[in-house]
């Protein structure tokens, strides 16, 4: 399959470069091409397409089925037909505006056929004189009972007038059209033909035509890459026929149109296995760096000494002393943290696990542990309250057997002094706080563990700078030494995405909640009478001592521009307040309050003085008031289903039944509100983040900033997760054979990394 001759044009012309073509091939600058002009190669330049590869590589957006010629006396409203015909007549029809219209009347045999311009395109009215052939190509409109084509595109003098059926594009009963001499060296005709984004003004037909000289001159210079023994195995063509079949699919491929609009050709596939195969590579070859580096000390495990054997003992005491039994998600998790550590290289380990599920926990062991063995460790989680309700949760459970310290925004200076004092005199403690743990003025003595709450709230960045807090050379000053880094997440990750964004993490995932939750009673409310049996309901569990959330999608109005039939927290609270709950306490909490403001209404939450908190988004991550029963989310339709999930986690946190109503507009129409259902459905974490990633993408797992990192040309990551998948396995393949890339067959790919600099350049991007 990949040898076959998937070139646009048969000809022999290109099968040895022009000796006019600059011997600098894919990096030639598009201005070279032909049919590119000083104002086309600006706007190209515009969108930086620059050189012949860019431009080849800009693909088109949808394709045309102009194989078969359609009868004028068949044509019906809407569709885009191509029609080969005779001009018979011509007229121009004037306009008020002292204007006028151009008519072309032309026939095909079947019926007559009307060709209009509103602009005529200079000289275009001298060529269609009658007698002319042409091929007219467009979206067919009846005009009092004649059809026509506003705006067409032309070709001319091709072949006799003699057409053959529309085909439909399903069905491959229909034979080919013939296609004439002429046509065969004609981008727009008797093919599938690419249609491009019109970018600033430059017609699609335009950008066709330099596509194919672009491609017929330079086409040659698009090197496979790829190891050709994977190619193969998955019957996929080399680069080169990939690229051009992309934007002149060869007749080969007509029957499969729909395969094309589907990106599901082979050449597609090259393509979109390339983005993954890539890109996997890099993941693991990262993967492989960290395993060269050296871990800290404090951490393994050796039984035999006296000392060990005691902070074993301490361990388990520690273990014993828990609140509540671990479940045997958190005890597998614990169980693989402490393997990493004693590993010569540092941890890397993602622990996902639904909210709920008790990762904090899992969390602070793995501080005690390195604590106990006198390293530092930090937690950084994205709000002051998750930070504080982090610290105070590790001065319950350890009491004493931990030492830990804030640090967030709001500490001042003394404190700061003070914690800095603490850390360079090398005291074992585990530092929580916000990103202000980040900052250079922060400088540990002994880093050996970082770990990251809520990372989708935090860029790749923030990660690895907190990460290299504690580079440092080993006592032999030869080797480095990173600490170990462990990142929780609450959204249950598609494995796809974990795959990718994650591909140089080891995934630990804890899948059941603590014993006694009983699922969360969840309805979508779409009308009064719903929401006044919602209220009540509400009621009963506040009267009986339960708390509630609300909660919005804005702060106050200012923020509404444009949406100013949404709900703020600001305006709902007052609302709540005096008119459906008069006779409860209702407190308001959300980003733009100051940080004393905020921590006293979480506070009064939190002891119960406070009943129905109404909020916006800042209690989804993490907060924990096991008190609260019931959750309210306002215009539940603008947020993902995942997002949703998490707030709903804020609830069933203790042995009472709990409630989570969505407040959906009756009307709407996003997907998002159409899938509100499946919340009511299931609890499952999963199953519910690939609805999300359905409708949302990765940005709603990965944060937006790190999901860019994912932008991939052409691939996707749902509509083509079986080709994650496969390109993973082979990449992990490939690098036990050939870890350095050595062997002949994968030189190519070799020189590839080399050339874009991607093989030396990341020796310590680590996150
Ligand atoms: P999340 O995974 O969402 O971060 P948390 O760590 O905040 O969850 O834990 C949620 C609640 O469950 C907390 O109140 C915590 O103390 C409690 N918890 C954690 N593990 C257990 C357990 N094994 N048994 C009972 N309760 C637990
Ligand atoms: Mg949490």
């Amino acid at each position: 399959m990949p040898q076959k001759d998937l070139s646009p044009t048969k000809s022999s012309k290109s099968a040895t470069p022009k000796p006019s073509a600059p011997a600098t091939g894919m990096a030639t600058p598009v201005q070279f091409v032909k049919g590119v002009g000083p104002r086309l190669g600006s706007v190209l330049r515009s969108r930086e397409i620059e050189t012949v590869k860019d431009l080849v590589y800009f693909f088109p957006r949808a394709y045309q089925d102009r194989t078969h010629f359609a009868e004028a006396a068949n044509l019906e409203d809407g569709v885009i037909a191509t029609l080969r015909v005779n001009v018979l007549s011509q007229r121009r029809i004037p306009t008020q505006r002292g204007k006028s219209i151009l008519e072309v009347r032309c026939s095909d045999g079947t019926s007559p056929l009307s060709l209009k311009w509103f602009h005529t395109p200079y000289g275009l009215e001298k060529k269609l004189l009658p007698g002319a052939q042409i091929v007219a190509t467009g979206k067919v409109k009846h005009f009092q009972g004649r059809p026509e084509i506003v705006h067409p595109e032309i070709s001319f003098g091709v072949g006799a007038a003699t057409p053959t059926p529309l085909l439909q594009v399903r069905d491959g009963a229909n034979a080919p059209l013939e296609t004439s001499e002429t046509s065969q060296d004609d981008p727009n005709v008797g093919r599938i033909i690419p249609v491009y984004i019109e970018i600033e003004g430059v017609p699609s037909r335009t950008l066709r035509k330099v596509l194919w000289e672009a491609l017929d001159k330079y086409g040659l210079f698009l090197e496979e890459d790829l190891p050709l023994y994977l190619l193969k195995r998955h019957g996929l063509p080399v680069i080169g026929q990939a690229v051009r079949a992309l934007h002149f699919p060869p007749d080969d491929l007509v029957s499969s149109i729909q395969d094309l609009v589907e990106f599901k050709t082979p050449a597609h596939r090259r393509l979109i296995y390339g983005e993954f195969f890539k890109f996997e590579f890099l993941m693991l070859r990262k993967r492989l760096q960290i395993e060269s580096v050296g871990a800290p000390p404090f951490t393994s495990y050796q039984r035999d000494t006296p000392e060990q054997a005691e902070r074993s003992s301490r361990w388990n005491a520690l273990l014993n002393k828990l609140p509540f039994e671990l479940t045997r998600g958190q005890q597998q998790a614990i169980q693989e943290i402490l393997e990493d550590f004693n590993q010569p290289y540092p941890m890397s380990r993602l622990v996902q696990g639904d909210v709920g599920s008790g990762k904090t926990i899992v969390a602070l062991l793995a501080a005690a542990w390195i604590s106990e063995r006198g390293g530092q460790s930090v937690l950084m989680a994205p709000t002051e309250i998750l930070a504080e309700q982090h610290l105070k949760s590790a001065q319950r459970i350890f009491g004493d057997s931990l030492k830990v310290a804030l640090l967030t925004g709001k500490s001042t200076t003394a404190e700061r002094n003070q914690l800095q004092k603490r850390l360079s005199s090398g005291e074992p403690l585990l530092l929580i706080g916000t990103h202000a743990v980040i900052e250079d003025a922060v400088v540990f003595s002994n880093l050996a563990l970082v770990m990251i709450d809520e990372q989708h709230r935090f860029g790749v960045e923030q990660r690895r700078l907190l990460r290299r807090k504690g580079l440092k050379k080993d006592e032999t000053g030869t080797k480095l030494i990173l600490p170990h880094s462990l990142i929780l997440t609450a959204t249950p990750i598609p494995r796809t995405l974990a795959l990718t964004a994650f591909g140089d993490l080891s995934v630990t995932t804890i899948r059941e909640l603590p014993k006694g939750r009983s699922p969360i009673f969840t309805r979508v409310v779409r009308n009064y009478a719903d929401r006044n049996r919602a209220y009540e309901k509400i009621r009963e569990e506040l009267q009986s001592g339960r708390q509630a959330y609300f909660i919005y999608p804005l702060i106050n109005e200012s923020e509404a521009e444009g949406f100013t039939e949404l709900k703020n927290a600001v305006a709902e609270a007052e609302t709540l307040a005096n008119e459906v709950f008069p006779e409860f306490r209702v407190g308001l909490l959300h980003g733009e309050m100051r940080p004393e403001e905020k921590a006293k209404v979480m506070a009064e939450f939190k002891e119960g003085k406070v009943k129905v908190l109404v909020s916006t988004t800042v209690v989804e991550v993490g907060v924990d008031v096991p008190n609260a029963t019931v959750m309210v989310i306002e215009h539940a339709e603008r947020f993902g289903l995942s997002q949703l999930h998490q707030l709903r986690g804020r609830v069933g946190r203790a042995q009472w039944q709990s409630y989570c109503f969505l407040f959906a507009q009756q009307r709407s129409s996003s997907v998002t509100a159409q899938r509100l259902e499946v919340l009511e459905e299931t609890h499952d974490g999963f199953l519910i983040a690939e609805a999300d990633l359905k409708i949302r993408g990765p940005g709603e797992f990965l944060g937006t900033r790190q999901a860019g990192g994912l932008a991939f040309l052409i691939a996707d990551l749902v509509r083509d997760q079986e080709w994650v998948f496969k390109a993973r396995e082979d990449v992990i393949e490939m690098m036990k054979k050939d870890p350095e890339l050595k062997t002949e067959e994968h030189r190519t790919l070799r020189r590839y990394l080399e050339r874009e600099g991607l093989i030396q350049s990341d020796r310590l991007q680590t996150a």
